[in-house]
């Protein structure tokens, strides 16, 4: 995956505050990264929708900085979940979708020193009895990724399912498919404030001011102060800062074969990217929301971790970045309409399973804004209406 360009950005005054000449829309969404494109996309058929991207460029934040993975083994369980319901969505597309395929299979290896024994049993008691994952040993660790230094690894965990995502045909798939459905995308339209009277937004913009009945909440790591731009009150939702590298391959080929390859403890991961290797420290340091840069720091640890588990020197950084990864504080996407105002509609937090949760959540989504009970097939996965709500968080204990 390319790294973001970096751009300085000039923020130009409202062109207008009209209204739009266009009747109000049933739903605008707020953000036109991986969540709020393929809401846009689940809708469209339906509803009337508008997205408002407050860049010349859909993807540029979060959505164009991730590490590509899917694993239903990766996060809170509602988010396993999330990621489990949205494998049929990614291995067969509407037709007409993307040309190519949206996963690649490539297996996770979740590996443990002698001294993270207890994690590992940990994940496994967790999550075995899903058959999502093998207990292995660490001839079959090396056998995956003959990289990782002899004695480095006492024990792991495989999981053959876990594959990488082709997240550029996914974002423009959704895009292009909300398009030919009816949507229409707004960028340059950065949201500077939204009003609620007599059942319509009054949505603000650096493009217009628009209607729309239902205001949804994609912004991302400005999840919150969207919210307050609103008059709703916010979830105390963290943007964490996360850092990726990308190095020279040791030997393309066999760089090429390697699964992705993740610390049981998640201090660092790595996996193939194109010939090179792709290296996280897994880092979450609180940031505002802002157009994320990595930090030199972070780069050496990830560096120094990768050198430590594989015994090898690396000798230059090709390039890096970093993105934003938004969490709620029990780490799970959050999914509904506000408890307080039944017309703003959170579509938020994703932490690191944005990209993978996709299909899932906007399906759900979909669902809930057209009042209509969630798919029945995810409910036996374990994807529950309530385990996403905002209302699951009380604010006057805040
Ligand atoms: C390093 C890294 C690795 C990751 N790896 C993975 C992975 O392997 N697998 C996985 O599933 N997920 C991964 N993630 C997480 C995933 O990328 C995110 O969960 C997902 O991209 C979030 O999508 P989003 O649409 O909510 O946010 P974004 O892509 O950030 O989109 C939000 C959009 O809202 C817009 N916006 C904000 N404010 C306004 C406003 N006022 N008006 C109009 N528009 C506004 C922004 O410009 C932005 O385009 C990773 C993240 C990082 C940083």
């Amino acid at each position: 995956m390319a790294s973001p360009a970096r751009r300085s950005r000039r923020r130009r005054r409202p062109r207008s505050c009209k209204v739009a000449d266009a009747p109000p829309f049933d739903v605008a969404i707020v953000g036109a990264g991986i969540a709020g494109a393929s809401l846009a996309f689940e809708l469209a058929n339906e509803k009337n929708v508008l997205i408002l991207e407050r860049e010349d460029m859909p993807g540029y934040h979060t959505t164009g900085r991730s590490a590509a993975f899917f694993s239903e083994a990766y996060g809170a369980p509602a988010m396993r979940a999330l990621t489990t319901a949205s494998r049929a969505f990614f291995e067969s597309p509407p037709a007409g979708f993307a040309e190519q395929e949206l996963l690649r299979a490539s297996g996770a290896l979740y590996v443990a020193r002698e001294d993270q024994r207890d994690a590992l049993e940990h994940m496994a008691e967790e999550q075995t009895a899903a058959g999502l994952l093998e207990k292995r040993d660490a001839a079959f660790a090396r056998a995956q990724a003959s990289v990782l230094a002899p004695g480095y690894v006492a024990a792991c965990l495989w999981e053959p399912g876990a594959s990488e995502i082709d997240v550029a045909a996914l974002h423009q798939g959704y895009l292009r498919g909300a398009k030919r459905r009816g949507a229409i995308l707004r960028c340059d339209a950065e949201l500077f404030g939204a009003q609620y009277e007599s059942g319509l937004w009054r949505v603000a913009t650096r493009a217009g001011v628009f209607e729309a009945r239902v205001l949804v909440n994609a912004a991302g790591a400005w999840a919150d102060a969207i919210a307050e731009a609103a008059g709703v009150a916010p979830l105390g939702l963290v943007p964490f800062r996360r850092t990726v590298c990308i190095v020279p391959g040791i030997d393309d080929t066999l760089v090429r074969r390697w699964p992705l390859v993740i610390d049981v403890d998640e201090d660092f991961y790595f996996k193939p990217d194109a010939g090179n290797i792709l290296l996280s420290p897994a880092d979450e340091t609180p940031s505002p929301p802002c157009d994320a840069a990595p930090d030199e720091i972070d780069i050496a640890i990830a560096v120094e971790r990768f050198e430590r588990a594989t015994e090898t020197r690396v000798c230059r950084v090709l390039r890096s970045w970093a993105g934003l990864r938004t969490m709620a504080a029990d780490r799970t996407f959050v999914l509904g309409f506000d408890p307080d105002q039944p017309a703003f509609f959170w579509l938020a937090g994703q932490g690191g399973q944005g990209i993978q949760t996709a299909p899932a959540s906007a399906l759900c989504a979909a669902a809930l804004i057209m009042g209509r009970p969630l798919p029945e097939a995810f409910a036996k996965m374990g994807v529950s209406a309530d385990a996403l709500s905002p209302g699951r968080f009380s604010r006057k204990a805040q």
